[in-house]
C-alpha cells in the first residue's frame, strides 16, 4: 500500500546542508498500523512530510496505491495528496472564521465532485464518530484543544483517504484527551480499515501499532 525507497531528505541552511533523513525503506500493507518513533529531532516530520506529498525528498521515492507520488506534477500531487491522504498535524489547523461542521466539509466540497448535501450528512456522521455530535455549529475557538484536534481527524477522513498521516497529534493534550485521540485514530483504523501512519515520540502510544519504527539521526534504528 505504502512503500518508501531509500528516501533522504537534506535541508540547504545558511550553516550548510542538514541530513534529517538518511536512507529510510519501508513498506506498510493497506490497513496497517505502524508508528515512527523517535526522539525530537530524529527526522520524523520530515519522513512523513516526504510520504504524505508535502516535502520533495532529495533522494529517494514515494509509492502509494502503486502510485510513485514524487512522479506526479504538481497539480496531480495536489489532487492525489486531496484525495487519498488524509493529515492531522500537530496543530488542529482549523479555519476559526468557519463552523465545525463546515471545516470538516470542506476538502470534500473543493472537491466538487459529489452534491453538498451528501457532504455534509458524511461531515455530520465523522463529528459524531469523534465523540462531537453536538457541535456542529460550533466556531474552534469555542471548543477545547482535544476537541479541536478530532474535529481535525473528522475532517482529514472527508474524502475517504486510502491513508491517514498523524504527526505527533496528542503531544501537546493533557491525558484524557490524549487518550480519546489514540482512541479515536485506532477505531479509523480497524473498523474503516484507513491505513494509519503515527509519528510519535512516545513509546505508549506505539503500543496499539501493528508496526513500530524506530528513527534516530534520520535513519531506521533496530
Ligand atoms: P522530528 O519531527 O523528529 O522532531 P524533524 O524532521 O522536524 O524531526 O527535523 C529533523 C532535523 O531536520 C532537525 O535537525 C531539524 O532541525 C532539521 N530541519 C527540519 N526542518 C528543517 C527545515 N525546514 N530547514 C532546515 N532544517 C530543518
Ligand atoms: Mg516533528
Amino acid at each position: 500500500m505504502l512503500e518508501c525507497r531509500d528516501l533522504a531528505k537534506t535541508y540547504r541552511t545558511e550553516r550548510g546542508p542538514v541530513d534529517a533523513v538518511r536512507g529510510v525503506s519501508l513498506t506498510l500493507p493497506a490497513g496497517g498500523f505502524a508508528a515512527v518513533i523517535g526522539r525530537s529531532g530524529s527526522g520524523k516530520s520530515s519522513l512523513l512530510a516526504m510520504i504524505g506529498g508535502l516535502s520533495r525528498p532529495s533522494v529517494g521515492a514515494v509509492l502509494l496505491e502503486g502510485q510513485d507520488i514524487w512522479a506526479l506534477s504538481d497539480d496531480a500531487l495536489a489532487g492525489f495528496r486531496n484525495r487519498r491522504i488524509g493529515f492531522v498535524l500537530q496543530a488542529a489547523g482549523l479555519l476559526a472564521s468557519l463552523r465545525l461542521l463546515d471545516n470538516v466539509a470542506l476538502p470534500a466540497l473543493l472537491q466538487r465532485h459529489e452534491p453538498a448535501a451528501q457532504v455534509y450528512e458524511r461531515a455530520e456522521g465523522l463529528l459524531a464518530a469523534m465523540g462531537l455530535a453536538g457541535y456542529p455549529d460550533a466556531y474552534p475557538g469555542e471548543i477545547s484543544a482535544g476537541e479541536q484536534r478530532r474535529a481535525a481527524i473528522a475532517r482529514a477522513l472527508i474524502n475517504r483517504p486510502a491513508l491517514l498521516l498523524a504527526d505527533e497529534p496528542t503531544a501537546d493534550l493533557d491525558e484524557v484527551s490524549e487518550a480519546e485521540i489514540m482512541a479515536a485514530l485506532t477505531r479509523v483504523n480497524r473498523e474503516a480499515g484507513t491505513t494509519l501512519l503515527l509519528v510519535t515520540h512516545a513509546l505508549a502510544l506505539a503500543e496499539a501499532a501493528d508496526q513500530v519504527i524506530h528513527i534516530a539521526n534520520g535513519a531506521l534504528a533496530a
